[in-house]
């Protein structure tokens, strides 16, 4: 089959198929050889690797990295998309196309089965409205990463990469960078992908921590603290955390926690760094 990177190619599937574009799966497929061959470099892909591919549409980015990993699965909710898949990557013998919603695939298993629970690197060209669920989902299951090379809006790969005080910086910033370290490794123009989307995109690498960057004695009294923080984003930290709904903070325990930490009482969130946050975190959890 040939090259799906070169749009000419491309536009041939889509009419011998007759393929009808689903807006509620997010389908813009790529059709520039550059963004395809970059985003493989940045995954680092090698032929020891396992890679998870979600949503491979067509199967454009797939042919790239059943060229340089040893075993590629593919999971793609879209059964229209099924017996293309099978016609375009029919050369390849290190494929297997998966006709499942991500959300819903036990990955830990996958890797465990493909991979014998060592980690993974997974690749994506993501729909954008399930961005954040995936990366969380990857993340906070645990399951074996290594990295996460991913496309997405570009504003929300600004969001995970941004630090504290810049307009971006959130908690997605926070959560990003508790588990990964982020780069953002190229940014893409619409004109890339078939149909345009309305807005920009980038390709961004996470790269798994292999140790906790911080040390946190109740993550999820961490990670409440934070949304309650971003929540409220014009208002002083202990303000947020006061009014906190996952919360049950006193206002005089934060102040005393901050006192502690050297920080004033009329700091906002979005100038602590994740090491503020999980030292502050760990204080109130104490007290
Ligand atoms: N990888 C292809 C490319 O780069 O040309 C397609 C990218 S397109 C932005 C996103 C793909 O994800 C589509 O093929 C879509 O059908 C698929 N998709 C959307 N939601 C999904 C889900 N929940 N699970 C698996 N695949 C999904």
């Amino acid at each position: 089959m040939a090259d799906l990177g070169k749009p000419q190619n491309t536009i041939a599937v889509l009419q011998k198929y007759n393929f009808n574009f689903q807006k509620k799966f997010g389908q813009n497929f790529l059709i520039d050889p550059r963004v395809l061959e970059k985003i493989i470099q940045a995954a680092e892909i090698t032929q020891e690797d396992f890679v998870l591919e979600i949503g491979p549409g067509i199967g454009t980015m797939t042919q790239y990295l059943c060229e340089n990993a040893r075993e590629v699965a593919a999971v793609e909710i879209d059964r229209n998309l099924i017996p293309i898949l099978a016609d375009t990557l029919s050369a390849y013998e290190n494929v297997e196309v998966l006709n499942e919603d991500i959300l819903k695939v036990d990955i830990n298993r996958l890797a465990q089965e493909k991979n014998q629970g060592r980690p993974i690197k997974v690749v994506a060209n993501l729909p954008y409205y399930i961005t954040t669920p995936i990366i969380m989902g990857l993340f906070e299951s645990h399951v074996p990463v290594d990295s996460i090379t991913i496309m997405v809006q570009k504003e929300v790969a600004e969001r995970m990469q941004a630090g504290p005080g810049t307009k971006d910086y959130g908690a997605l910033s926070l959560a990003v960078r508790y588990y990964a370290r982020p780069e953002i490794v190229a940014n893409v123009p619409p004109n890339c992908f078939i149909p345009r989307p309305k807005v920009g995109s980038a390709v961004i690498r996470l790269t798994r921590h292999r140790e906790n960057p911080v040390q946190v004695r109740d993550e999820s009294l961490m990670f409440r603290m934070i949304r309650a923080s971003f929540n409220q984003r014009r208002k002083t930290l202990v303000n947020g955390l006061n009014n906190g709904a996952e919360l049950n903070l006193e206002k005089q325990q934060i102040v005393n926690a901050l006192g502690t930490m050297g920080l004033a009482p009329d700091i906002r969130g979005e100038a602590l760094t994740l090491e503020q946050f999980a030292a502050l975190s760990n204080l109130l959890g104490e007290s």
